[in-house]
């Protein structure tokens, strides 16, 4: 079934109309500015910026700061500031048996956090887990404007909102998720790939002012992309965008879901590292620690799980040319362990262009920032025009 990408079951923003989201979304994602440079940017007259501006100050979201004199002549600039602390998103990550949540201002800035083991893996359970876990703002804080869910799996749009379908971990397919959870919370819900929620999150408030186009790999049990295109994170036609990883690269590894034993999967991932490794599950750190040592097989998995990364990476730049690639997630060690083998399969595989051409990121990753990436993944779903 094909439906616009706007639910009409999930409630915008209450209250808040296109030209408002815009201005804030300016003020989010790049900092103080004045009335005469936003009005410029976003093309709007004195008139309707007044206006705007009286409707996001009103509402508790923006202040005027003090004047700043941005030249050496002319009046000082009168500027506008976000107030982060005006409202929260809560942001929720799934994995097959534990809840992460987080609650964020609206730099995407942790304020309250918590673990918890799932009941169960029926749908009512987890969802009603989710509908009382919902921290509260701090005091004196605004409140909590929507709620984000990240999930492994595929994500479609329906005329029930968001429907989450093949998450794997989970046992669920063709769950109306964001309805379910709408119903149970009254908050507008988003429901998103994790892999996508990281990106949103990296892309927004990663580091510095949002790069036009950004790729994020997501590594660990599993690997998967994420995709910034012209500033908009890219969710595919069903979902799907950035799935990568069964490309056959050739060797003998762990076999994939797909029955592969040569592709991206049989090698770069937790699992695959640790079979390699000829250890057992859980124990990837002792393949670390021995890789570290000089152990042969270890050392072997280790390269191969770099050779498998440096190819992925290859495809990617030869697909979207991004400004820059991010990996992320908690099974990265062969980037630094074996820098050779990844940087030997950028230039067997790039099309055009050397390695050192490449802007490959590291960005500071605990398993938290999946929580943090599904309430981002709200805001950007509220603050879209
Ligand atoms: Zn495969």
């Amino acid at each position: 079934m094909v439906v616009s990408a706007s639910s009409p079951v999930i409630p915008r923003w209450p209250g808040l109309p296109d030209t408002e989201r815009l201005v804030l979304r300016e003020l989010l994602l790049h900092g103080s500015q004045s009335r005469v440079r936003i009005a410029e940017k976003l093309g709007l007259s004195r008139t309707s910026l007044t206006r705007t501006t009286r409707n996001l100050i009103d509402a508790g979201l923006i202040v005027e700061g003090p004047a700043q004199a941005l030249g050496t002549r002319g009046r000082p600039a009168e500027m506008l500031e976000l107030r982060p602390e005006a409202v929260h998103f809560a942001g929720v990550k799934l994995t097959a048996d534990t809840m992460y949540m987080v609650l964020t201002d609206m730099r995407g800035r942790a304020v309250a956090e918590s673990v918890q083991t799932l009941p169960s893996r029926d749908v009512a359970d987890v969802v009603a887990l989710i509908a009382r876990s919902i921290p509260a703002p701090p005091r004196g804080a605004g409140p909590v404007a929507g709620l984000g869910i990240a999930v492994a799996g595929d994500v479609t749009e329906s005329p029930e909102g968001a429907v989450l379908r093949h998450s794997n971990f989970l046992g669920w397919d063709a769950v109306a998720l964001a309805r379910l959870v709408t119903e149970a919370t009254v908050l507008p819900a988003t429901v998103v790939n994790d892999v996508h929620a990281l990106t949103g999150a990296q892309h927004w408030f990663g580091s510095g002012p949002p790069r036009s186009s950004l790729v994020v790999f997501g590594i660990g049990a599993g690997i998967g992309s994420g995709v910034v295109i012209a500033g908009e994170l890219h969710q595919g036609a069903h979902g799907r965008a950035g799935r990568v990883g069964h490309s056959r690269i050739g060797g003998r590894g762990r076999r994939c879901e797909n029955g592969h034993t040569d592709c991206i999967h049989s090698f770069v991932t937790i699992p695959a590292i640790e079979h390699n490794a000829g250890v057992g599950p859980g124990e990837y750190d002792t393949v670390i620690d021995r890789a570290r040592a000089g152990e042969a097989r270890a050392a072997a998995a280790v390269r191969d799980a770099a050779r498998a990364v440096g190819t992925v990476i290859a495809e990617a730049v030869n697909a979207f040319d991004p400004d820059a690639v991010a990996l992320m997630g908690e099974g990265l060690d062969m980037v630094e362990l074996a820098p050779e083998p990844l940087r030997a399969s950028l230039v067997e595989f790039l099309e055009q262009g050397e390695p050192d051409d490449v802007s490959i990121l590291r960005p500071r990753f605990d398993f938290g920032l999946y929580a943090r990436g599904a309430a981002v993944a709200a805001m950007r779903e509220l603050l879209s025009a």
